[in-house]
């Protein structure tokens, strides 16, 4: 008999209404783990009168006062990092030093959140006219929300709610039903560490928890982090009814090697670090490195030979095992339509160097060892569509030039990098690239809790990005006073 999962808000854990459910896999041996409630309306509607109900006390707390819940959860999240860990690569799949270092980004979020009273400081003029003084106060508005994806189930969600919460709003969190039981140990965490009861809540659920989130009254704004297309349906969605929206989507993040990159001891770093974004995580990486534009024929030549001894030598297996190097998908339809996508790339031309869908018959789960693909050109599939899985394309381009038409020309933009010790080319490249966090010699370029995180163009809908100063910015309003006082002798 496995858990049926339990909502948390009002300061409790609750039970869904709902009888359907999602059944949560071990995707590296297949083990039914827990089954995630698929709430609707009528328990997103429950969360939401919680948090509007602990909205007007909250908003006047200090936020120096707010902020020390901050800091004992960061304290409790320090004490039980190897278990947030631990059920991470439980339910996701990823490698325990892959879930360790998600964990460390979520205490830095709370770290940076801890901040807000500096943060949130807001602006004043004393003389605007003579004798008028004018001051401006960022303040909390009210519910917000996040909808998460499964790639990071402890990572993302701390990318919105610290923020909000610091800043005096009331928060609701739908995790992805795929991996819940990270949010349920973190809530157990958040109920221990004794916030006001509503401050912070859990829904779980799919897309009818979205679509009650996206369209309930009283929410004032949505943090969404997932696929393009369910991306564009909540800022679409959410925005019609008049709230605040981000909404990061999908990525093909595109890498570019430059021929000084292949030079002395930097060659093997640029094709481990370029592999290792590429294949981390599984490829379950919104910043995952997805094609290497290699610029001439010796650079793409050591891409191809070095990319497949990496390839080779990779240890694929639970992420639980130390030595373990890549675990696996997070499901079987993921991993048939990352295969599928192979397939169909051989078939326009691409040629396989390595076949990561070979030799895994002793493996139960979703596995997949990274495939390397060459002759990559720009109008196939594979070179469009995000593949979210360990394949390797390489490809080879005459100029930097070229490289930078290959990316601007994708619909998607969310990170890209570029391999080089040389100054001058990093900066054409960094002022002439769409995707909007960009990397030098950085396989992974994310951006880190104090300053502002977002992709471009189809892999981000709003207008204010997630994390840093900018969060400030999306969680509060402004409101302007202008003063003039009277007394004896004044003008006025
Ligand atoms: P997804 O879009 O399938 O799901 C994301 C969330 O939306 C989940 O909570 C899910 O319950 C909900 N959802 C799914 N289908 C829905 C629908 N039809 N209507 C309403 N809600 C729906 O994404 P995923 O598979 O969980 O995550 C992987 C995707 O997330 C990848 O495309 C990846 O690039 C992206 N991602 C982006 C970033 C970024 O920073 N841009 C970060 C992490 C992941």
């Amino acid at each position: 008999m496995v858990d049926l999962l339990r909502n948390y808000y009002n300061g409790q854990w609750q039970s869904a209404h709902s009888s359907q459910t999602f059944s949560v896999i071990n995707p590296a041996n297949e083990e039914l783990l827990a089954k995630t409630p698929l709430c609707g309306e009528k328990e997103v509607d429950e969360a939401v009168q919680s948090a509007q109900g602990a909205f007007s006390a909250w908003k006047k707390i200090p936020a120096s006062d707010r902020t020390q819940y901050l800091f004992r959860l960061k304290t409790e999240l320090e004490d039980h990092f190897e278990d947030l860990s631990r059920t991470i690569t439980i339910e996701h799949g990823k490698t325990l030093n892959e879930s360790r270092g998600s964990v460390r980004r979520a205490i830095q979020m709370v770290e940076t959140a801890c901040s807000i009273p500096t943060l949130m400081m807001g602006e004043n003029f004393e003389d605007i006219a003579k004798g008028i003084d004018c001051s401006t106060v960022n303040r909390p508005m009210g519910v917000f929300a996040c909808i998460a994806p499964f790639n990071f189930p402890a990572m993302v969600p701390f990318w919105f709610w610290p923020f909000a919460v610091a800043c005096g709003n009331t928060f609701i969190i739908k995790a992805s039903e795929r991996v819940p039981l990270t949010a349920i140990k973190i809530f157990e965490l958040i109920d221990k560490v004794g916030f006001p009861p509503g401050v912070v809540n859990l829904v779980h659920g799919g897309k009818e928890a979205v679509n009650a989130l996206c369209v309930h009254p009283l929410v004032k704004g949505v943090s969404f982090v997932g696929s393009t297309p369910v991306a564009k349906h909540v800022y679409q969605t959410a925005c019609h009814q008049g709230k605040r929206v981000q909404a990061l989507g999908g990525a093909k993040n595109v890498m570019v090697a430059m021929p000084d990159a292949m030079e002395k001891t930097m060659g093997q770093k640029s094709i481990a670090t370029a592999f290792e974004s590429i294949t981390g995580c599984a490829g379950e990486r919104c910043l995952a490195g997805s094609l290497v534009l290699c610029i001439g024929k010796e650079t793409y030549e050591s891409f191809k030979n070095g990319c497949v001894t990496l390839a080779k030598n990779l240890v694929v297996g639970s992420g639980l095992d130390p030595k373990t190097s890549m675990g696996p998908l997070i499901s079987m339809e993921a991993k048939e339509r990352v295969s599928g996508l192979i397939d169909r790339a051989i078939k326009q031309g691409a040629k396989a160097l390595y076949d990561g869908r070979e030799g895994l018959e002793k493996l139960k789960g979703y596995f997949l060892k990274p495939t390397i693909l060459s002759n990559i050109k720009a109008d196939m599939e594979i070179a469009q569509e995000e593949i979210f899985g360990p394949v390797v394309l390489l490809a080879e381009v005459e100029s930097l030039q070229n490289a930078i038409d290959w990316i601007n020309a994708l619909p998607l933009a969310n990170t890209t990098t570029i391999f080089t010790n040389n100054g001058a080319h990093a900066r054409k490249f960094a002022s002439e690239v769409d995707p909007s966090m960009i990397g030098v010699n950085i396989g992974v370029p994310a951006p880190m809790s104090f300053f502002s995180f977002g992709g471009s163009k189809e892999s981000f809908f709003g207008d204010i990005k997630a994390h840093g100063k900018a969060s400030v910015r999306f969680y509060t309003d402004t409101y302007t006073t202008i003063y003039r006082w009277h007394h004896e002798g004044s003008i006025w």
